[in-house]
């Protein structure tokens, strides 16, 4: 029989998606699992399933831009269940739409979920693994915090900084050798991160293709408890584009940019909608947003072609032939 996973973990955003399928992975394993987020009623029906799995798990309601919340989820937790071993930053939301026509608070709601909601859980969990000696930190980022992407800035902009931020914290923790620090970066994943997005394009929007399942996600956080690593991603696509973005930033741009316009849309004019980045939208709470065909087409997608086609066009250009710019 496999060995129980006895450790206490903090999973914000575990009302849907990632962190659902994340808070059920650690549950199957028999940990103890402490969800926050901002949708009570989801929370409690993922806590009910993750007894069922086999954990044991406590509802925290906690809104990851307020700092002294995030402080008050950590100190349940320690009173809960005597301290806190993994703490997952995974909360997060996305707005779509021209830097131009995407309004201030929503921008802004977008960078203080996204990075201060990663370091509102660093500074509420830090002073308890330092004590401890020990604990493991694992921010959810994503590919697109290696590189840009159209029609998301403060998407981007807030997942560049958990990047700097992670790299930098982990530095700091260099003489703690108990303490680890990670980062995961997926790809595009089959979650409602898309329904609540805010969406200021006026199309219908979908994640790009291929579109991985959220319980891959889940795997690679769990793998990284087992082996800590600096950084995972998850899908070949984010390494390939990080990898095409140091060799050729320009030409991979360029291509990223077209590949956004051709396969994040649907034919469907959509209108203007803060989405659930100002306020929770109740629907949409499963692990799921529907985006997979159930079987996972193994055919074209134009992500695919872009990136496998990147090392092709850098392999043919000439040895220092200059053509790498850095603007
Ligand atoms: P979901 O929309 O399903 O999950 C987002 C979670 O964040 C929800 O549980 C939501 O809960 C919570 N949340 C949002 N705002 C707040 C807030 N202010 N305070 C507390 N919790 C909040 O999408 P995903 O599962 O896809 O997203 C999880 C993470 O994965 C995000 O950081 C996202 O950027 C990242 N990611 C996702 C990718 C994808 O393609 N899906 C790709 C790469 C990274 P509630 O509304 O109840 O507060």
């Amino acid at each position: 029989m496999a060995k129980r996973l006895d450790k206490v973990v903090v999973i914000t955003g575990a009302s849907s998606g990632i962190g659902r399928a994340t808070a059920l992975e650690f549950a199957r394993q028999g940990a103890a699992v402490v969800l926050a987020a901002r949708r009570m009623a989801a929370l409690h029906e993922v806590a009910e399933e993750c007894v069922e799995a086999g954990g044991r798990a406590m509802v925290v309601p906690t809104d990851v831009t307020d700092q002294r919340a995030m402080q008050a989820l950590a100190d349940r937790a320690i009173d809960a269940f005597g301290g806190i071993d993994i703490w997952i930053n995974n909360a997060g939301v996305l707005a779509l739409g021209r830097f131009e026509d995407t309004p201030d608070d929503v921008f802004e709601q977008v960078v203080r979920t996204d990075f201060f909601g990663t370091v509102h859980g660093c500074r509420a969990v830090l002073p308890h693994f330092l004590d401890r000696g020990e604990g493991i930190i694992i921010n959810n980022a994503s590919m697109v915090a290696t590189i840009g992407q159209r029609y998301a800035t403060a998407y981007a902009a807030a997942k560049f900084a958990v990047r700097g931020f992670t790299e930098s914290l982990r530095q700091e923790l260099v003489d703690e050798p108990g303490i680890h620090v990670s980062m995961v970066l997926p790809a595009a994943i089959d979650t409602p991160l898309w329904q609540h997005a805010a969406n200021y394009t006026g199309r219908a929007v979908k994640p790009m293709n291929p579109v991985h399942p959220p319980e891959e996600v889940a795997a690679a956080i769990l793998a990284l408890v087992h082996s800590p690593q600096r950084e995972v991603f998850v899908g070949a696509e984010g390494r390939l584009a990080a990898v095409g973005n140091a060799m050729a930033p320009s030409l991979v741009e360029r291509a990223i940019a077209h590949t956004i316009e051709r396969d994040m849309f649907t034919n469907r004019s959509a209108p203007a909608t803060s989405g659930g980045v100002l306020a929770t939208m109740p629907e949409h709470q499963g692990t799921s947003g529907g985006w997979r065909t159930p079987k996972p087409k193994r055919g074209f997608s134009w992500t695919n072609l872009t990136l496998f086609l990147l090392p092709v066009l850098l392999a043919s250009r000439p040895l220092g032939g200059g053509a790498v710019r850095h603007p």
